[in-house]
């Protein structure tokens, strides 16, 4: 059901699990010092245990109560980025649990930019919150699809649709070389002009191997439908095929088309609402027009999230 942020404010502190809003998609928030809290998120999701979550906070207080050490380089993003979809890691205090961080010694921690997700945090304090989707399916970026993923039985407050569309950039700052763990819309580039310094991006069987971020081995973006690269030539071909196309450079709309006309940030909103659409539409398969990571500053993080959803 859906419910007010004062609503879940009291739930949170009453130790529940509650969906809310946050500008990259939608979070299953619990209060970062309740274990059964945190337990049953874990739960509710069907997340492997070994999967460590997000702590979100609003403001530096809230990150000293989680953190022994914020080094120059994490103040120059803080600065930067924050709020905002960079999610960081730093070394935990003992106080942080265990099962926030999967019995690593690094908590990780994003301070959000959505005001319904500030103001709640506020009165919460630090709140973990995962993707509000069931494990598997694309990430929520609407209210829709996370009353649809838990059949209603997971209050959520509407903050409207994600801005961002998905998940944050995870950044590692604890080893040299610097190491983008997953991509999101706060790019290497972008980082590396703030930094100036070079900043390597982890190929998921890095982060995977080094157990740097061991969430990357999921593949979390599937929707039923097979997700293909389909060019615009082969595309006129086979124009009768019950294919969702996605054309990232295109304009076209119809039932079967949705044209983004080159707005990449427009296409990042809209990825999982069309993964779910697809599927709830009984489309076989989307096929989408290829593009480059030179193309736009989030190219390389959508390149990501439609190559997990091809389970490459
Ligand atoms: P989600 O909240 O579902 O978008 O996933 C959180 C992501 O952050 C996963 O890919 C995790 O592996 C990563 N992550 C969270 N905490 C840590 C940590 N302490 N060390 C490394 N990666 C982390
Ligand atoms: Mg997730």
């Amino acid at each position: 059901m859906v419910i007010s942020s004062q609503e879940a404010v009291n739930q949170l502190k009453k130790g529940k699990a509650v969906a809310i809003p946050t500008e990259t998609v939608y979070g299953l928030a619990a209060s970062a010092f309740n274990l059964s809290a945190i337990e049953s998120i874990f739960e509710i999701k069907g997340r492997p245990s070994d999967n460590p979550l997000i702590v979100h906070i609003n403001s530096i207080e809230q990150l000293n109560l989680l953190v022994k050490d914020v080094s120059d380089e994490a103040r120059t993003l803080i600065q930067a980025f924050w709020p905002g979809p960079l999610t960081l890691l730093f070394p935990k205090k003992d106080e942080v649990l265990d099962k926030i961080t999967a019995g690593l010694p690094n908590v990780a921690v994003r301070m959000p930019e959505h005001p319904i997700a500030l103001e709640i945090i506020q009165e919460t304090g630090p709140l973990v919150a995962p993707s509000a989707n069931r494990s598997g399916s694309p990430s929520p970026t609407r209210v829709e699809h996370v009353l649809s993923d838990y059949n209603g039985f997971i209050p959520v407050v509407d903050g409207g649709k994600c801005q961002v569309g998905i998940e944050s950039t995870v950044l590692s700052l604890l080893h040299e070389p610097i190491t983008i763990l997953r991509p999101g819309k706060i790019s290497k580039e972008h980082i590396e002009f703030v930094l100036h310094k070079p900043v390597e991006v982890a190929t998921m069987k890095e982060s995977h191997e080094k157990v740097m971020s061991p969430g990357m081995k999921y593949t979390h973006y599937s929707p039923k439908a097979k997700v293909r690269w389909m060019n615009t030539l082969e595309l006129e071909g086979e124009f009768d095929k019950k294919s969702l196309y996605l054309h990232v450079f295109g304009s076209f709309n119809s039932e079967h088309h949705k044209g983004f006309n080159r707005d990449f940030n427009h296409f990042s909103r809209e990825l999982f609402d069309q993964f779910r659409k697809a599927d709830e539409q009984g489309f076989p398969e989307i096929a989408i027009e290829p593009f480059r990571n030179e193309d736009h500053e989030m190219a390389s993080a959508l390149l990501n999230r439609i190559q997990k959803a091809m389970g490459v």
